[in-house]
């Protein structure tokens, strides 16, 4: 039997925050009711497949909190039905303002809460065109963390240099047990980006952003966080084990609207549109697949975020190949800003983490 992490992407949102380029539409209810209707057919389409165990379930989006309890319970039903269900995590993501279900979610089996706080400033929240403020976070983490013992927020950096990193994070540790702390990534086709275009928005600068960075790396370890990936931070025990199938390059199955999958070997997605997904395509009957990646390429770029690094003889061993020789000379230049640790595993310093896209280019060439 295949075990395989699932991601289920929900669309909807009430507004499109101003920085983001995720695949999201307006929500409406008849809309949410059709969709859930023809996810519960993707789903059901791996049961013509041999068994899959599923250990971990992330319910994301878009705005998975968005939909009602009925509709979630009817899709949760699906999943069971479907696969070997042994589900270690099953996390849910949840905005502020879409928070009044939580104390309902254990009862679906749900164990892992996901809060899109992204920052405790009002007027942070209001440039990156969140719908919550402050106190709407603390609120929503508040009552997060009295249902659920394992709670995330997700925060961003590098948005503005005006800003009392060390205050909010402070705030947000008295609720979670584990931080996705992200720097802002200006995409193009966003309100942000358009802002930024005509000068309504300032960036920091890349040494602004690298110091907050930093801030928020000693900060979270003085209350007790381990970075385990760039951008993850987590208290021991608490690392996101779905989040850490992407990485490790374990197989996963993505299903809704815009969702990739890297299953049986192979790669594929769903297109970016409900209309074509309401209309069937998807994996059931018409996912695309993705261009064969270089997968010793993928292997250590993702390797290369995580805390841990990668490990020579498992990847020569995968991989038929001599690690050391066949980079001998990226090694050599690389050398600085690695370790490599007596089982044979070499990663990134601490000090360095900042470095892996450069890093990894060097294994480009
Ligand atoms: S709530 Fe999340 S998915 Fe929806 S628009 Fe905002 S950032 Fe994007």
């Amino acid at each position: 039997m295949i075990t395989a992490g699932l991601y289920i992407h929900i669309p909807f949102c009430v507004k499109k925050c101003a920085y983001c380029n995720f695949y999201s539409v307006a929500y409406s209810p008849e809309f949410a009711q059709q969709y859930i209707s023809e996810l519960i057919k993707e789903i059901s389409s791996y049961a013509k497949e041999k068994k899959i165990a599923v250990d971990t379930i992330y319910l994301g989006g878009g705005t998975p909190a968005i939909l009602s309890l009925d509709l979630l319970e009817r899709l949760i039903k699906t999943v069971y039905r479907t696969f070997d269900c042994q589900v270690k995590e099953f996390t849910i993501e949840v905005n502020p303002c879409s928070a009044q279900d939580i104390k309902h979610y254990k009862s679906l089996g749900i164990n892992r809460i996901s809060m899109g706080v992204q920052s405790l400033d009002d007027k942070i929240l209001k440039m990156l065109g969140r719908r919550h403020d402050k106190s709407q976070a603390l609120t929503a983490l508040e009552n997060a963390n009295k249902y659920f013992d394992n709670v995330s927020a997700d925060f961003i950096i590098g948005v503005s240099g005006k800003r009392d990193l060390e205050k909010e994070l402070n705030s947000i540790c008295d609720f979670v047990k584990h931080v996705s702390g992200y720097i802002l990534k200006l995409e193009k086709g966003t309100e942000l980006y358009q802002k930024y275009l005509n000068k309504s928005f300032i960036l920091p600068d890349d040494d602004q952003t690298a110091d907050q960075y930093h801030l928020m790396y000693e900060c979270l370890r003085s209350k007790g966080f381990e970075r385990y990936e760039i951008s993850n931070f987590a208290k021991e025990g608490y690392q996101s084990e779905h989040n850490l199938k992407y990485w490790r390059m374990k197989e996963y199955i993505g299903a809704g609207v815009s969702a990739h999958s890297y299953f049986g070997g192979k790669r594929y997605y769903n297109e970016d549109s409900l209309a074509k997904y309401l209309q069937g395509r998807h994996k059931g009957n018409n996912a695309q697949i993705n261009e064969p990646l270089d997968a010793l390429f993928e292997t250590i770029m993702l390797g290369l975020r995580v805390a841990e690094g990668i490990n020579i003889d498992k990847i020569n061993r995968l991989f038929r190949i001599d690690f050391e020789k066949k980079y001998e000379k990226v090694l050599r230049r690389i050398k600085p800003y690695m370790d490599i640790n007596s089982e044979g595993n070499i990663r990134i310093k601490d000090e360095y983490m900042l470095l892996q896209n450069s890093i990894v280019l060097e294994f480009m060439n």
